[in-house]
């Protein structure tokens, strides 16, 4: 039998722990826990887990910041879990460098949805490169021709709009925040977020059977866009 993928779980409340542990050992996975920001670095270091889950409230250090401490030396995906739920909380934990988010109380179903989306991201993230196709049932992208094609016919993009659609392929079913995304297209930040909703709007009047209700390119509220992968 083969190991399951490590997660680390960095959160102080032992339910939340239990919890945790009960839902992830029952689905194959293996689990290693941290009480603090502290013995969270340390089991980083010593065992490279494949995930971590990341409460923000933890008594040494505030998750926020930990999770950009780790971005300086470790890519392993984030997934923060925090009562937080605010918009603006989830834009700082993912411009802090969080992979994803999810917001306490969740059930397990939801919490290895995100799980397995962070570890194909991290699995994929080399084959995702310059050359690669990305298919959905309507619509094809491939990057070494810079075509992109709705079911076999072949339709224009402008350079913003490919642009736009490459870097929500790369990320295919994270959410990328409005920030991160018009450093990404325009290389400024301080770009007019309009701007997005325009580009949006026309790649999905493109690419989306039916526009006004996507199903690949994702509004969410107030944080930024996600591509509904798979
Ligand atoms: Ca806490």
């Amino acid at each position: 039998m083969t190991a399951g993928p490590l997660v680390l779980v960095i959160e102080d409340e032992a339910q939340m722990r239990r919890f945790l542990r009960a839902a992830l050992e029952s689905h194959g996975f293996r689990f290693l826990e941290a009480v603090t920001a502290q013995e969270g670095t340390a089991l980083v270091t010593s065992h490279n887990p494949d995930v971590i889950l990341m409460d923000l409230g933890l008594p040494d250090l505030d998750g926020l910041e930990l999770t950009r401490r780790l971005r300086d030396w470790s890519a392993t995906p984030i997934i923060v879990i925090s009562a937080r739920g605010r918009e603006e909380d989830k834009v700082r934990a993912l411009d802090a460098g969080a992979d994803d988010y999810l917001t306490k109380p969740f059930g397990t179903g939801e919490l290895l949805a995100r799980i397995r989306v962070a570890l194909r991201h991290q699995e994929g993230a080399t084959d995702t490169k310059s050359g690669a196709v990305f298919e959905t049932p309507l619509w094809r992208l491939d990057q070494g021709r810079r075509e992109v094609s709705v079911q076999g016919t072949i339709v224009h993009l402008t350079p913003l709009e490919y642009k736009l659609l490459v870097i929500l392929v790369r990320h295919a079913g994270k959410v990328l925040t409005h920030h991160l995304l018009l450093k990404e297209v325009w290389g400024n930040a301080s770009a007019q977020p309009h701007y997005l909703r325009v580009y949006m709007a026309q790649l999905r009047h493109k690419l989306e059977e039916d526009p006004a209700r996507p199903r690949y390119f994702i509004t969410e509220p107030g944080v930024g866009y996600r591509l509904r992968w798979p």
